[in-house]
């Protein structure tokens, strides 16, 4: 039995002006599987991410999620993004609403939540991410990791099938990092299908099922985490890793 990806992504091509940023993505990410995306900076990993969203417009080649073709225009991109959450490096949390004003505001918005179901979701999703103490919290008053906390609750009350992360640890102070990508590896035990970008090879190494190094616009190798981290074949995988491990 063959099941359809979660995402299919075909000779994906994406340049910027005379800048070919991506050069031939082939990959395609199974229901819960859990996909770490490396490499380079500059090398095109939140272009590749926001390719999948819909947030690019791809130049050639295809992106599918569950099937449906981003960016033909009979598909809904608003149904799918809404079916996609995305988290950045830098939070991006309303400043002017509380923690849970934050959380409730999409589902209320664009789901037609009531707001006292809103607010039920809501405080479930803070208790999960460590913060049921926090919903009346402004975001300036919290820490770097409990705001990125609360921007994955966020994401998670939109109740997405996908989730994407973009490095979302990078910007944290170490001793904020632990956190966070504890959220991340309780959200892949429950199976979540998700994409992370990260520099954390930690992470990589044992929530991954899957690991592709990306540079130069292509995927340079995939595998399972060991076969990535413990037997790379491509020697430029071996260079990155030599530098960040
Ligand atoms: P990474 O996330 O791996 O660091 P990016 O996807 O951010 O890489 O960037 C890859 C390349 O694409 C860089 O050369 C960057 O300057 C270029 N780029 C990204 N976004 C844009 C944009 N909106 N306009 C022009 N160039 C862009
Ligand atoms: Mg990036």
């Amino acid at each position: 039995m063959t099941t359809t990806p979660k995402i299919q992504v075909t000779d994906l091509h994406k340049a910027f002006g005379d800048n070919e940023v991506l050069k031939g993505i082939d990959l395609s990410v199974q229901s819960q599987e859990v996909l770490c995306l490396i490499g380079p900076s500059g090398s095109g990993k939140s272009t590749f991410l926001r390719c999948l969203n819909g947030l690019e417009k791809v130049t050639s080649g295809t992106v599918l999620v569950e099937g449906q073709r981003v960016g033909d225009p009979k598909v809904d991109l608003n149904q799918i993004r809404e079916n996609i959450g995305m988290v950045f490096q830098h939070f991006n949390l309303f400043p002017h609403l509380s923690v849970l004003q934050n959380v409730t505001l999409g589902p209320v918005q664009l789901k037609g939540l009531s707001k006292a179901d809103a607010k039920v979701r809501a405080e479930k999703l803070l208790a999960q991410v460590g913060l049921a103490d926090k919903a009346d919290a402004m975001p300036h008053s919290l820490s770097g990791g409990q705001q990125q906390r609360v921007a994955i609750a966020r994401a998670l009350a939109m109740e997405p099938e996908i989730m994407l992360f973009d490095e979302p640890t990078s910007a944290l102070d170490p001793e904020m990092v632990g956190d966070v990508l504890q959220v991340m590896q309780d959200l892949a035990e429950g199976g979540m299908t998700m994409v992370v970008v990260t520099h954390e090879m930690g992470f990589a190494k044992n929530v991954a099922d899957r690991v592709a190094f990306m540079d130069d616009g292509i995927i340079q190798e995939a595998g399972t985490p060991s076969e990535v981290f413990d037997h790379p074949q491509n020697p430029r995988t071996r260079e990155f890793l030599n530098k960040v491990l």
